[in-house]
């Protein structure tokens, strides 16, 4: 059984993964950079050891140093949170090697995954409806415009082994096809090292809906309902709702069933989403993520399920505490991630927190890894935290979401909070009549 977790990531899912190990009785050991020295996940955990300087590459990706802070610990379990190493299979096996358990997906489903063409191959034969595109990867251009005339326009040229929104570009006519395909090809091999591209149908205004699942070594597997992270810049999620406001029961049944079906045709160990789009009363697969997502709150809300405990327990061998009949949901959730960034132009905004103030009260959670005089590295990503509210109705939860963004007091840095407080006035949002492109045309519309 496994006694102590190294846990390989910063921020606030480090701080979450630490209270889910406490909550178990497992030590923690903290993994740090030199920037991060003075972190909470540092000050909190039982260990900690510095890995490396600020730049990722060298600190929080760079495995060498990562394995031996386990071997100096004595850890018998890593959790690599998400984003860095989360969904890296090689990490995976290395970690294994070393006799410590990898809270995570086996390997060969993170490469699976990790590689959306395999991806939408594993998935079709599971029996999950794909976006209509390309049945492989375009090597050339011809092969392309052949696929793209059976498509369709609008097309999207994707990145096999794309993520974080990028090496995406969208082709609107046959006659932006050679380019949208030859920059996709161009980012994703800057970006990932492999320009590997497939091609999907463009769907102008779907939703992106997201079944969160979880399964155990056992064979149980749940699925825990749906998000809706429609709400997007940058094909990057800004504000989530569980459940969503458009599916009814039927359908949140038939789509939570295919995907628990998929995940347990296919022998997935641990947690996972799989992501769709949703147009026309239909639901089209995109990819799958093999790791606790930063959006898994709401659906705790939502299923009053603890995520992260449950995902670590079925790492270190042990049966889901639950079972799909005892998944039920009650109320609404919704996510703001609240970034240190300019509201309206997105420019990152690091710098010392000079004075910070959490909002509280009843159906209130702030998931976040910053205090009072804490100063937010330049070289990370620049969320603040997560403010999750739980409502018994989605009218209450905005209400109450509204009441909690007027507590969240952060002086030093800017912040996204502006734009939340703007956003819960519209009637769309109020109304839950959004789609993926909506934040964007909306934020166009205030500059
Ligand atoms: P990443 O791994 O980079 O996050 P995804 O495949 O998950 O890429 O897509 C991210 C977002 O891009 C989706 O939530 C959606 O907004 C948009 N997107 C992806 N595929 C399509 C498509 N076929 N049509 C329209 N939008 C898409």
């Amino acid at each position: 059984m496994v006694q102590k977790v190294l846990i390989a990531n910063r921020g606030e899912i480090a701080l979450r993964v630490h209270r889910a190990c406490k909550e178990l009785g497992l030590s923690t050991v903290a993994v740090h950079s030199t920037a991060d020295a003075n972190a909470l996940h540092v000050r909190l955990a039982d260990e900690s050891v510095c890995i490396g300087p600020p730049a990722p590459k060298d600190s929080y990706l760079n495995i060498p140093a990562i394995i031996s802070a386990a071997e100096i610990t004595n850890a018998d379990a890593i959790h690599p949170g998400y984003g860095f190493l989360s969904e890296n299979a090689r990490f995976a096996d290395i970690v294994h090697a070393h006799n410590i358990v990898f809270i995570g997906p086996k390997a060969e489903h993170i490469r699976v995954m990790g590689d959306k063409i395999a991806a939408k191959a594993a998935m079709k034969a599971a029996g999950v409806p794909l976006v209509p595109g390309s049945d492989g990867p375009v090597s050339t251009l011809e092969e392309a415009k052949a696929a793209a005339n059976e498509i369709g326009f609008p097309v999207l040229v994707k990145a096999a082994a794309g993520g974080g929104g990028r090496g995406m570009k969208v082709a609107p006519t046959a006659d932006d096809l050679a380019e949208a395909w030859s920059t996709a090809r161009a980012e994703s091999l800057a970006a990932f090292g492999d320009d590997s591209v497939y091609l999907e149908k463009y769907l102008t205004t779907p939703r992106h809906i997201e079944i969160q699942v979880i399964a155990d070594s056992f064979g149980n597997v749940a699925q825990l309902g749906e998000r809706d992270c429609s709400l997007q810049r940058r094909h990057q999620k800004v504000l989530e709702e569980a459940l969503s406001p458009v599916l009814d029961n039927e359908a949140r049944a038939r789509i939570g069933e295919i995907a628990r079906k998929a995940v347990a045709d296919i022998g997935y160990l641990g947690a996972g989403t799989i992501e769709f789009l949703w147009e026309n009363g239909e639901f089209y697969f995109i990819e799958m993520n093999t790791r606790i997502q930063v959006e898994h709150p709401i659906t705790e809300q939502v299923t009053r399920i603890d995520l992260v405990r449950e995902q670590i327990n079925v790492g270190a061998g042990a049966e889901l505490s639950f079972r799909q009949e005892d998944v039920t949901f009650r109320g609404h959730a919704i996510e703001c991630r609240i970034n240190a960034e300019n509201p309206l132009d997105f420019r990152p905004s690091p710098g010392e927190i000079t004075f910070f103030h959490a909002p509280g009260g009843p159906g209130v959670r702030f998931d976040s890894a910053v205090y009072s005089g804490y100063s937010i590295p330049p070289y990370y990503d620049s969320m603040i935290g997560k403010l999750i509210v739980f409502g018994e109705t989605r009218d209450h939860c905005i209400a109450r979401l509204r009441r909690a963004l007027s507590e969240l007091a952060i002086a030093g840095v800017e912040t996204t909070t502006p734009l939340f407080v703007d956003l819960l006035d519209e009637p769309d949002f109020q109304a839950g009549d959004y789609h993926i492109h909506w934040l964007e045309n909306w934020l166009a519309s205030k500059t």
